[in-house]
């Protein structure tokens, strides 16, 4: 059905855009051919100490070295504040809304800058210098936000952790990166529970001997051990240093952070991004990718301890001078209509979430929706899984009231910023595909073989040239970064995503290349079926996966979420098997389908295929790594009601 769709970019997204049909295939045509010419230009973007003479310094063959900009110096922190102060010292940075509806607060750039400064001179203080771990387990609270931008005006290098992950995760990643240092607060508070953030650090520790200092900012109040030398309160070390911190001059290759993939295919990599090239490329995406204009009330739903936290709530945002919001809270806390009541309160005109907390949401009814008056509301993003036309549409209609276009960015950990994405005054739409290139980036589709495919066709999405958010290595472990995306297809990134790509050239990913699933012979992607399968009215969520199949090689095995009321029976699994034949073709037939509450997901909100796979190869006494899931309870009622025993 998707096909069928395309959605114009309406007029209203035209209007000051910064990037029209013409400037988007002129600037992209630029980028590929003058890669020098356009980055340079680009680069200007942000505050150089030292300007570069040298723009791009890659190879992706022999030992893998990528380089940009690499002569210059800069800051991040001073490049997210103080180039702001001449003219915006008073402009709103930060809007911080609580888990408790009553609390919010505006935090401008000048209160910034002093905060960040405070922190990082605490950090000084307490020994931490340029070049040194440090690891953030924080709520979302406007603190975290400080820790990180003190870190990069120190040249320390941070490596936020998931509030949401226990002392085991949070202790493998400390020892992952070697990290001395330790940021985090006495609880955090999310749908009014609390989250015992400074014990799980005390847990965590027991493993990370080499840890010497722990900073705890105090959120609750709740009562918290004590380990004297080790911890410090912050508002006690803050109370006694200067609001001023001269920014750290970093060489444009310097680490600007560590951060950890969400797991949704094994062991989390330590991801390493450097400075120059991620500060380009986070503030130019940030105003392609959401039109972002001064004034803009900018919204990202996400949490600091993921990527997108850190390009387009902090790093992103902050370098273009925006005001950014960050939430403490759930979606469904106190009820389910609290995003909205959030883009009604603070007039939120571009909101940026996941197709995990869309599915959700639809899921219980649109008048959490409809009650609250959106708009504010000028553009609507997604990111993290590929979005289900079916989720899109209901976005489009009764979220964006059909106003609004979706940018459905589809970018990594690794590639530091957003690589494939509609340009709201660009590109026309259709639900469920990421469309096209953003600047400078060069996706290509391969067979098992490595060859590149041309025109109209499906593949594994790889990409050719470097691009100046990538990141630069697997933090220790140079081989393991050569080995899991270079050494697949000789002189090319490889994603580990699957993709197709239609006549007009748009991209649709269609899940991970581990995902796909061989029917006799014929190759084809989770998205598509899972799609198909929740086009159906009582179909809130699906996630489908592969088995051995005795005569087709593989078999389909279809997991199944209703909507909240909708009852399972055998008829609706013949509605179902009938829908994705019809969608689809024959070939997809699910061999079973099961029903199931709820899925394994990652604490990012993905879903969490490759358990799954070994639920319904009935190989579930060896489910691999399971430290990054989000409820592991989920997976014992897959198990107890598993179709294929
Ligand atoms: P790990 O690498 O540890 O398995 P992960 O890949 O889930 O975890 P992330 O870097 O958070 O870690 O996620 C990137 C992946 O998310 C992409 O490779 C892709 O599979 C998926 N993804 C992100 N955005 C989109 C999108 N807009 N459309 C489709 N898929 C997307
Ligand atoms: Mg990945």
């Amino acid at each position: 059905m998707s096909e069928h769709f395309v959605f114009p970019v309406p007029a209203s997204a035209l209007e000051g855009t910064h990037c029209t049909k013409e400037q988007y295939d002129a600037l992209y045509e630029q980028s590929i051919n003058d890669p020098d010419g356009f980055w340079k230009d680009q680069a200007g973007r942000i505050d150089w100490m030292k300007p570069f003479t040298k723009v791009k310094n890659a190879s992706f063959s022999g030992d893998i070295s990528i380089k940009w900009f690499e002569d210059g110096t800069l800051n991040a922190s001073a490049n997210c504040i103080d180039r702001h102060l001449p003219e915006r010292a008073n402009d709103t940075a930060i809007i911080w809304e609580g888990d408790d509806p009553a609390d919010s607060k505006h935090i401008t750039f000048s209160e910034l800058y002093e905060q960040v400064c405070q922190f990082a001179n605490v950090l000084k203080k307490r020994g931490a210098k340029k070049g040194d771990r440090i690891t953030i387990y924080m709520p979302m609270i406007p603190e975290a936000v400080y820790a990180m931008l003190a870190c990069a005006r120190i040249g320390a290098v941070h490596s936020v952790v998931f509030g949401g992950f226990s002392p085991d995760a949070l202790a493998g990643r400390i020892q992952d990166c070697q990290s001395t240092f330790v940021i985090t607060a006495d609880e955090g508070l999310r749908g009014a529970k609390k989250v015992p953030l400074k014990a799980n650090v005390d847990t965590a520790l027991e493993q990370c001997p080499d840890v010497s200092s722990v900073v705890v900012v105090r959120r609750t109040g709740g009562e918290v051990a004590w380990s004297e030398g080790r911890d410090v309160w912050y508002h006690e070390a803050a109370a006694t240093v200067p609001a001023e911190c001269p920014p750290e001059e970093m060489s444009a290759e310097d680490p600007l952070f560590i951060l950890y993939t969400s797991g949704s295919t094994g062991k989390p990599k330590g991801v390493l991004h450097t400075t120059g090239g991620y500060m380009v490329w986070a503030a130019m995406t940030h105003e392609y990718v959401f039109d972002y204009k001064q004034g803009d009330i900018y919204w990202c739903t996400a949490d600091v301890g993921w990527v997108t936290g850190h390009t387009y709530i902090v790093y992103g945002p902050l370098a273009n001078g925006a005001t950014t919001l960050v939430f403490e809270g759930i979606p469904t806390y106190p009820d389910a209509g609290r995003f909205w009541q959030v883009c009604e309160k603070h007039k939120v005109n571009i909101f940026y979430t996941a197709p995990t907390a869309i599915r959700a949401l639809e899921r219980l009814g649109d008048e959490f929706v409809t009650k609250h008056d959106r708009s504010s509301i000028r553009l609507l993003g997604t990111v993290g899984e590929p979005i289900n036309p079916e989720a899109w549409l209901w976005y489009h209609k009764v979220v964006g009231e059909e106003r609004c276009p979706i940018v459905d960015t589809w970018w990594q950990t690794e590639t530091g910023g957003v690589m494939i994405s509609p340009l709201p005054g660009a590109t026309d739409l259709k639900p469920g595909s990421a469309t096209n290139p953003m600047f400078g980036v060069k996706p290509a589709l391969v067979d098992q073989d490595g060859n590149i495919l041309e025109g109209a066709t499906s593949g594994n999405l790889v990409i050719t040239d470097s691009w100046p958010g990538q990141m630069r290595s697997v933090f220790g472990d140079h081989d393991r970064f050569k080995q899991t995306y270079f050494s697949t297809y000789k002189g090319m990134y490889f994603t580990g995503d699957g993709c197709r790509r239609d006549e007009d050239g748009y991209y649709w990913i269609t899940g991970r290349v581990d995902d796909v699933i061989n029917v006799s012979g014929h190759r084809m992607g989770t998205a598509e079926v899972e799609s198909a399968l929740v086009e159906h009215d009582l179909v809130a969520e699906a996630a489908v996966v592969g088995f051995p199949h005795d005569i087709k090689g593989q078999g389909i095995y279809a997991y199944v979420t209703l909507f909240e009321g909708a009852e399972s029976s055998e008829e609706l699994r013949k509605e179902l098997v009938a829908l994705v034949r019809q969608e689809i073709g024959p070939i997809a037939t699910p061999d079973f389908i099961q029903f199931a509450p709820a899925l394994p997901k990652t604490r990012s909100g993905k879903i969490m295929r490759r358990i799954l796979r070994k639920i319904a190869e009935n190989e579930f006494g060896n489910l691999g790594d399971t430290s990054t899931l989000a409820d592991p309870g989920v997976v014992d009622d897959l198990i107890e009601n598993r179709q294929n025993k």
